[in-house]
């Protein structure tokens, strides 16, 4: 218990490429700062669609051990070596977009008892007894069953964690602030015509848009801009970089964010922060 690093963060997140894209900066930088950082991924992401061709074959548990494996990669690329899978690899499958037949599976992340798999990541809290955790709000950023049942457990297991011994200081949600996101596809319209995609997504397909004002913490990840880059590279079969941008199975350009924004939830805090930590006094944790 002594040995844990001052600082230590915890990332909650439904589906491997999930932190890349939207934390991928921050966990750089607390990486390299000497933070802990660990990652909890809920599920192997069996049922992502496939970009490169050569990899289309991928499906369903093949494809789940291979996104692990980009998940290694990708986690790698970002200095961060706690990653776990909840409740052990392969303890929940993928359950598909919304509203699909996938989203009955008993085994899916969807149909998991919020409790239970709640006990596995306090087990985690317990364990690495983080100040802060990051996950996302109550629509999951954009209505993913997995990203809301990711939402669910995480604050679930952050009450479980509190009733067995350790009170998470700071509970964050992934945020974009709207101005930024549409100034972002404003250039991103410039530079489309040398992009290898035919289309730009729009301010909607972002998960965690909201108004300006509900953005408390920004943490400016510039510095670790090639690691997010090269993170979200290593997840080939899910994701396409190229410049500034990047593409999901959509083929829709949108931009890829080095300053990544948050909402703090639970904790003290102001807004205008520039460290998730802020006011914990972490320098003295134990
Ligand atoms: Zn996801």
């Amino acid at each position: 218990m002594t040995e844990l690093p001052d600082r230590r963060l915890l990332l909650v997140h439904a589906h491997p490429d999930d932190e890349s894209i939207n934390n991928g900066a921050t966990m750089a930088r607390y990486a390299a700062e000497g933070a802990l950082v660990t990652l909890v991924t809920c599920t192997l992401g069996e049922r992502g669609e496939v970009i490169p061709p050569e990899l289309a074959h991928l499906t369903g548990a093949a494809l789940g051990q291979h996104r692990l494996g980009e998940l290694r990669d990708a986690t790698r690329a970002l200095g961060v070596g706690d990653v776990r899978l909840l409740g052990g690899a392969g303890r929940y499958s993928d359950s598909g977009m919304m509203g699909l037949a996938d989203n009955d599976d008993p085994g899916c992340f969807w149909q998991a008892d919020v409790d239970q798999a709640a006990g596995h990541l306090a087990d985690v809290i317990l364990e690495v007894r983080p100040q802060v955790l990051v996950t996302y709000d109550d629509n999951g950023g954009y209505g993913h069953p997995d990203h809301i049942q990711a939402h669910r457990v995480a604050m679930r297991a952050v009450d479980l964690a509190a009733g067995r011994g350790h009170q998470v200081g700071k509970v964050y949600w992934n945020r974009a602030p709207r101005s930024v996101v549409e100034a972002a596809f404003a250039r991103l319209q410039d530079e489309l015509p040398g992009l290898p995609f035919d289309k730009s997504a729009s301010v909607d397909d972002v998960p965690g848009v909201v108004d300006d004002e509900r953005i408390t913490a920004a943490i400016d990840g510039g510095a670790h801009a090639a690691a997010k880059a090269a993170a979200m590279r290593a997840h080939a079969t899910q994701i396409e970089v190229a410049g500034s941008c990047f593409a999901l199975s959509n083929e829709l350009a949108q931009p890829l964010f080095t300053t990544e924004y948050y909402e703090l939830v639970r904790g003290p805090g102001q807004p205008g922060e520039t460290d998730l930590f802020a006011g914990l006094g972490t320098g003295e944790a134990s």
